[in-house]
């Protein structure tokens, strides 16, 4: 009996100490093990002025877009673009402005652009979603299903990714625009429920969204869209997740600098949670890329123009940017170098994060040679 547990007890040992020899190969190996995903996450219409240099001096004390100047100003005026941009988004500027990469500031000649001939929603989402403009086809923003296939769809289609891809929207046009019938990727957008919540957050937000009041009828208010997308993303475990984001856009078609400004205010904070929930959960954390971005710009003179935006009126509105942040992305800043991107490029950046050579011959390159040099 003795003797027998001495084996044991010599046995149990060997085993710790295999264990041990294991866990610490593992731990060498981390870098090589990474298992890559991507979360997308587009704001609609936040222009790159507000973005890079916080609120617009002509605009904040404009008493047509702005119901008090003074207490706008307390919130977002500082005297120069740099403080402006951080008490505007101070995840944008405070993390991604470290660690990640911002694209798209023109004051120091870096550009980003759309490539469709459109300027307004649709054309813009499913330029960054499939990687090129389709001007002829896409050219409304009807809920008509994409006959282009998404990066989404290219990805759910890959060995591992079903059911692992999925996209929660404020703008009830993104099933068409994804389409989810044909891919079979689940979008939960506008005031849709979600079908079979799992969790006591989802059933109260099934609730909620009916018990609020509707301020636009094809667009919910983002804290909604966000707290879906969080409880799927921590319970579905996705290894490539879509959230678009709509307030900022309504906010400014309807005039309201201050509602656009305070929308913006609170998207950064949604980020800022987002990257904090990806950075805290041991399948995402360090493996895990941030890329966001926005389907049009607006317009910027004469005055007015700042609150719409499409190629036909408003000029300059094609002029967007496009952040970064990840486990590879290199901790660059703002680029504040001479250069053009184009939104066509994010469809083959995200399929090449995932480890794929995104085969649609019409995308643009993806970015990955500024990303990660
Ligand atoms: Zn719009």
């Amino acid at each position: 009996m003795k003797s027998n547990c001495n084996l044991r007890y010599i046995a149990t040992i060997l085993c710790l100490v295999l264990i041990q020899a294991c866990t610490s190969k593992e731990e060498v190996s981390v870098e090589d093990s990474i298992d890559p995903k991507v979360v997308l996450v587009t704001l609609d219409g936040l222009r790159w002025q507000e973005l890079f240099s916080g609120a617009d001096p002509s605009l904040i004390n404009h008493t047509e877009y702005v119901s008090d100047t003074a207490k706008l100003k307390a919130l977002f005026w500082r005297d120069n673009p740099q403080s402006r941009r951080q008490v505007l988004m101070p995840f944008m500027w405070k993390t991604i402005g470290l660690e990640g990469q911002l694209y798209g500031n023109r004051v120091f000649g870096n550009h980003v652009n759309l490539t469709n001939n459109q300027w307004f929603s649709y054309p813009g989402y499913s330029e960054i979603l499939c990687g090129f403009a389709d001007d002829n086809r896409i050219n409304s923003n009807d809920k008509i299903n994409n006959e282009n296939t998404t990066v989404l769809e290219y990805v759910h289609n890959q060995a591992g990714f079903q059911g692992k891809v999925a996209a929660f929207a404020s703008w009830d046009v993104f099933p068409y625009i994804i389409n989810e019938m044909r891919s079979g990727i689940p979008v939960n957008a506008g005031y849709e429920d979600v079908v079979d919540p799992y969790t006591e957050e989802e059933k109260l937000i099934n609730q909620l969204q009916h018990q609020t009041p509707k301020l636009w009828e094809s667009v919910r208010l983002d804290g909604f869209t966000h707290q879906l997308a969080m409880s799927h993303l921590v319970n579905h475990r996705s290894k490539l997740l879509y959230i678009a984001y709509g307030e900022t856009d309504d906010f400014a078609h309807e005039g309201k600098y201050d509602e656009y400004l305070k929308a913006a205010r609170r998207t950064d904070d949604l980020l800022s949670q987002l990257w904090k929930t990806l950075q805290s959960d041991p399948f995402y954390k360090d493996q895990t890329t941030l890329l966001i971005t926005t389907d049009h710009g607006r317009g910027v003179q004469p005055i007015d123009q700042w609150r719409h935006h499409g190629k036909s009126n408003i000029p300059r509105s094609d002029e967007v940017w496009i952040a970064a942040i990840g486990p590879k992305i290199a901790s660059k800043g703002e680029i504040n170098t001479i250069q053009q991107l184009y939104s066509n490029q994010i469809a083959a950046t995200i399929a090449k994060i995932l480890g794929f050579d995104y085969p649609e011959e019409r995308a643009g390159k993806d970015l990955l040679m500024f990303l990660q040099p």
